[in-house]
């Protein structure tokens, strides 16, 4: 695929949808608290913002439901 963020070596997705933990540090990457996660990249470890969005999905019975995402970037 072409890489739009191709400067950045490191890209971490976060999604109101996962989840998880941090890549570096292991901090909890709730999925409700997206803004204090993108947060999390740029101020502890220097990531910039390169994408905010939404994305739809489906549950289980077929119902239509949104997340929000955010691409982060590091040089
Ligand atoms: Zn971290």
């Amino acid at each position: 695929m072409s890489n739009q963020f191709g400067d950045f070596k490191h890209i971490v997705h976060i999604s109101t949808n996962i989840t998880t933990s941090c890549e570096h540090c292991s901090t909890p990457i709730a999925s409700e608290n997206l803004a204090d996660n993108v947060n999390h990249y740029m101020d502890k470890h220097g990531y910039k913002l390169l994408h905010v969005g939404g994305e739809n999905d489906q549950d289980n019975e077929g119902k239509s439901i949104q997340h929000t995402v955010a691409v982060l970037g590091k040089r």
